[in-house]
């Protein structure tokens, strides 16, 4: 990539930043103001309490020393001690990684954890990095974070482009800190450290859950179901073999090329055999679709699961589906979410959808602290039963007071902070 484009591409992930930012600050002003909180609750909450900036030597494998910068941000402790994942991209930005924190205390909120949200991100790229240059960066910033994080403080965990090995050496950094064994301070890390069942899968679960559960409101059984999924990396793939395996006739996936679509079906398991370790599938075939006509094929559930800004005010009157779950980051814009909620389509928000990891990082935190551990079945069937709930909460609120699901997962998500914040007498 030659310097201006690489600078183009910088200014734009930061204008994207920016937008995601502030469009989670005006919907969470919103959400305080339908429930009726005053201005200084909103001026508590808009910005996060704490934002660490640390920049991170570490020695490369070719005897040279890169200097990295990397973040961890804490959005509100009124509720407990934050907690949030860590990526490590390219693109990381100070903006996303506030935005994201914000992000992790709905989450929290809807799904009734004792945290508030935080984010971490070091900005680099994992792919053109040897495992001992990964190593060395991910013990890097715990010593440079360790002041601020901690199992009662901020409990940190995998998100985009790391895994339960940078999670692995990030705890035993931290204990050799502290200079005690303390499996408690990160989640998502391998089972033999003190990992929970279903940790790895909690995510797409997650998403599962609120599809089944939408389609009962909807009065759609999964079975015979006509789905499209726009992605099929993690979690299009695997959303697109649970809901192939449930009967669901999934109609049409996507990948970066282009789209495939089969009013009958799918043959999913062969798609995933021929499926690349970057998700990509459909290079192989001569009738693709593009992704504008995916998103715009008659079905039943459309689940945008690649990138954002997919339905918005050019193809939101054109979307066929009567519910979209978004398994993305922010895959509609405001004004495409108002659109399908007049249009009368359940829009389940990302908020919601994507929670069942956080869900399952706090069974971790528990099983570690208590030191006993939980088995499989009792792991889903947790999951499974704080889910259908915070649905039915954010489905309910919308309904009583007239919302969408957007701003309905809001109110729910940022009120117990709110009510945590008024008792401690902070605002
Ligand atoms: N990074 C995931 C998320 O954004 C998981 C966070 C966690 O497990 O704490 O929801």
């Amino acid at each position: 990539m030659s310097g201006t484009k690489t600078a183009e591409k910088t200014v734009q992930n930061v204008e994207e930043s920016m937008d995601l930012f502030t469009s989670t600050q005006t919907i969470i002003k919103e959400a305080l103001e339908k429930l009726g909180y005053t201005e200084e609750m909103y001026e508590l909450l808009k910005e996060p309490l704490r934002l660490l900036t640390v920049r991170i030597p570490v020695r490369m494998d070719d005897g040279s020393i890169k200097i990295f910068t990397g973040y961890r941000c804490q959005h509100n402790d009124a509720v407990g001690p934050t907690k949030g994942g860590i990526r490590f991209h390219p693109e990381v930005t100070e903006e996303e990684v506030k935005a994201l924190s914000m992000w992790m205390s709905l989450k929290c909120g809807l799904v009734d954890l004792p945290y508030g949200g935080g984010k971490g991100g070091i900005v680099c790229d994992p792919r053109k990095m040897s495992m001992g240059e990964l190593e060395r960066l991910s013990r890097g910033y715990v010593r440079a974070i360790s002041q601020i994080v901690g199992p009662t403080k901020d409990i940190p965990a995998p998100d985009v482009y790391t895994n339960s090995q940078i999670m692995a050496w990030m705890m035993d950094e931290y204990s050799k800190i502290r200079e005690y064994d303390s499996p408690g301070f990160i989640t998502g890390k391998p089972l033999v450290l003190g990992g929970s069942q279903g940790r790895e899968r909690a995510t797409a679960q997650g998403v599962v859950i609120c599809i089944e559960e939408a389609a009962k409101k909807r009065g759609i059984s999964i079975e015979g179901a006509r789905v499209v999924i726009q992605g099929f990396g993690n979690a299009g793939s695997y959303l697109a073999k649970f809901l192939h395996d449930r009967g669901a006739k999934v109609i049409g996936i996507s990948d970066v090329f282009g789209g495939l679509h089969d009013p009958n079906g799918l043959d999913i398991d062969y798609l995933l055999d021929r499926r690349d370790s970057f998700g990509t599938v459909t290079n192989l075939f001569k009738n693709t679709i593009t992704n504008k006509e995916l998103l715009e094929l008659d079905c039943d559930i459309l689940v945008p699961a690649a990138i954002s800004n997919q339905i918005t005010a050019q193809n939101a009157h054109n979307i066929k589906a009567s519910i979209v779950v978004e398994a993305a980051n922010g895959p509609t814009t405001l004004e495409a979410t108002k659109i399908l909620t007049e249009r009368g389509i359940l829009l389940v928000p990302d908020v919601l959808a994507s929670a069942g990891g956080v869900t399952v990082s706090y069974f971790e935190w528990v099983q570690n602290n208590q030191g006993y551990y939980w088995t499989s079945e009792e792991v889903n069937e947790k999951l499974q039963k704080m889910l259908v709930k915070a649905f039915n909460n954010v489905y309910e609120t919308s309904k009583q007071r007239n919302v969408n699901m957007r701003l309905a997962a809001y109110m729910t998500g940022i009120r117990k902070m709110a009510e945590a914040a008024r008792f401690r007498g902070w605002v």
